[in-house]
């Protein structure tokens, strides 16, 4: 084989089993339960389990966990499809957990038949009461003892209905005095008169986490089960439950959770932020959903780029929004069309131009490629009202009166009078152009420090901008007291109703990502109509907030 770089500890133990003959290929899963719409950590764990299995030449399954009727949907699970798509992943297979529960069923009948299975009549606080401690050993079910005849009797009728929700479990028979708290005869099965968003109302009994994922693993074949380290210590049941069943054994890997900060990363947060309002869905551009960093114009490129930097870790961290945003920047200054808008406008009258003048300004200076577009100059202009000041700065660059500065594309001009209102509000800007110093053709040898953007009045169309600050006001929310909402930044959420932009961007698609010149990079909120065009803003041009 091929000398390939691992790139972390996974993947060096996928090397080491190939190499040594363990495994010919290998099969991985994306296992995500239904109950939520993706989120930064998963795309972590997409990245890890996809990244893995295509480096090494092997398959990986995306498979729904869809053991629990009660709080899945199938409008997770089209979200899911598409969030893995798009960020450029191909699964070999989509699998439910939902399709082996008659598998599952063979397999608990099997384990009762073997006296490695009971039905126990404890509630779940008679249960945790007779769990222990992890000093101190759990007390055996009276159930525990029951005959392989009554257990099977009773289990089939679990199946049937016969039960009320509560009164009746399944459990492994395991050790309840081992010093792995999970292991201490764990639920396998438990009453559930849910509907099912695939199996509809075929079942009233459920298979727990347990005896669903690893059964599901080894139904597959899946040969490196990669999951998050809060499952460490279920690692032994799993193992347990491969072992008496005597299927395929896949085997369990951990790694640390990826964590980024001034956000929430699970399912059931982000899920009350949608259900409370406090962002107006799943994709708000300022979630850390995939589909919500879509919607704000990030990309899968540099989605895929921070998973890479992030790094798959033993231990858990926090990474840094600044990162993201990094990648974001980087990405998009490759790939994002130039444009020019101005957000709070003050006019500027050309004073000696007659005809207005056709330009063509080049859409990209990174992609030559790239092409340009036609911008019309015209008499009357928009510059952005703190680009003209009465007491300039050392080293900034505007436009004040007797001083000659270049509108970006176009010409030098040079600001000759200033016209205000009664209350001192500047209102009108008069300047002249110089003819001969076009960009790219300059001859006029007027030397000018810095460039404007500007739009043409005339041809100038509204936007509706949005600006987005942190979601939350503190690094670690969830690390803080009392309730994580608590720490909510009311002023997200920045709208600009009205801003000029220039005409080509009456054109624009979810296809392009733009950059507002000294604005930032923007990208059309899905939303947006021809007659009320909205753009998000993804990230600035330069990074404020890293420490
Ligand atoms: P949540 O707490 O957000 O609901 P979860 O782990 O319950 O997360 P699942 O849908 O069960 O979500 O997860 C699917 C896969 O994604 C699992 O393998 C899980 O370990 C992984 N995963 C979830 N969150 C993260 C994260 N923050 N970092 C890395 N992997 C994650
Ligand atoms: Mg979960």
């Amino acid at each position: 084989m091929e000398e390939i770089k691992t790139s972390n500890f996974i993947e060096e133990i996928v090397e080491q089993d190939l190499k040594n003959g363990k495994y010919d290929t290998i099969l991985t899963r994306f296992p995500p339960e239904p109950n939520g719409y993706l989120h930064m950590g998963h795309a972590a764990s997409i990245c890890l389990n996809f990244g893995v299995a295509e480096k090494f030449g092997g398959k990986t399954n995306l498979r729904f966990d869809d053991t629990n009727p009660v709080t899945e949907d199938t409008e997770y699970v089209e979200s899911i499809q598409q969030d893995v798509q798009w960020l450029g992943f191909k699964w070999a297979n989509v699998f439910y957990a939902s399709d082996y529960f008659d598998t599952l069923y063979a397999y608990a009948i099997q384990l009762i038949k073997q006296g490695d299975a009971y039905v126990c009549d404890l509630t779940a606080d008679e249960i945790a009461a007779q769990k222990g401690t992890p000093t101190e050993a759990g007390k055996n079910s009276p159930y525990r003892d029951r005959s392989v005849a009554e257990n099977l009797e009773l289990f089939t009728k679990m199946k049937e209905g016969a039960f009320k929700e509560g009164e009746k479990t399944l459990r492994a028979k395991i050790n309840m005095s081992s010093s792995n708290m999970l292991m201490r005869d764990p639920l396998l099965y438990r009453i559930k008169f849910a509907h099912h968003h695939r199996t509809g109302d075929k079942w009233c009994i459920y298979p727990m986490y347990d005896f669903a994922h690893g059964q599901s693993d080894s139904i597959e074949k899946i040969t490196h089960s990669i999951c998050t380290l809060e499952f460490v210590p279920h690692r032994e049941v799993y193992d347990w439950l491969i072992a008496k069943l005597g299927i395929y054994p896949s085997k369990q890997y951990e790694f640390a959770r990826v964590n980024v900060n001034y956000t929430v990363m699970s399912k059931r947060k982000l899920l009350q932020l949608v259900n409370e309002q406090h962002v107006n869905g799943w994709d708000d551009p300022r979630m850390p959903t995939i589909s919500g960093m879509r919607r704000r114009g990030i990309t899968a490129t540099a989605i895929r780029q921070f998973c890479e930097k992030a790094g798959i870790a033993k231990r858990e961290k926090i990474n840094e929004f600044s990162l993201l945003e990094f990648c974001t920047r980087e990405d998009l200054n490759k790939i994002s069309l130039r444009r020019m808008v101005v957000f709070n406008p003050v006019k500027v009258i050309i004073t000696n131009l007659e005809n207005e003048l056709l330009l063509d300004i080049e859409n990209n200076p990174e992609d030559e490629n790239g092409g340009t577009r036609a911008v019309t100059f015209t008499k009357e202009i928009f510059i952005e009202r703190d680009d003209f000041v009465e007491t300039p700065q050392k080293k900034i660059f505007k436009m004040e009166v007797g001083k000659a500065i270049r509108l970006k594309g176009a010409f030098i001009v040079t600001c000759n009078e200033v016209m205000k209102d009664a209350s001192g509000n500047v209102i009108e800007i008069h300047c002249t152009y110089h003819a001969d110093s076009q960009s790219g053709k300059d001859t006029s040898g007027i030397k000018v420090q810095g460039t404007l953007h500007w739009v043409s009045a005339a041809y100038a169309i509204p936007v509706e901008i949005r600006e987005y600050d942190r979601l939350f006001k503190v690094e670690n929310p969830s690390d803080e007291e009392g309730d994580f909402k608590d720490y909510i930044n009311e002023n997200s959420l920045h709208v600009i109703p009205k801003a000029f932009a220039e005409p080509a961007l009456q054109s624009a698609t979810l296809e392009h990502h733009f950059q507002f010149l000294r604005k930032g990079y923007f990208y059309l909120d899905k939303d947006s109509t021809s007659s009320n065009i909205i753009f998000n803003k993804t990230v600035g041009l330069k990074d404020n907030w890293s420490k």
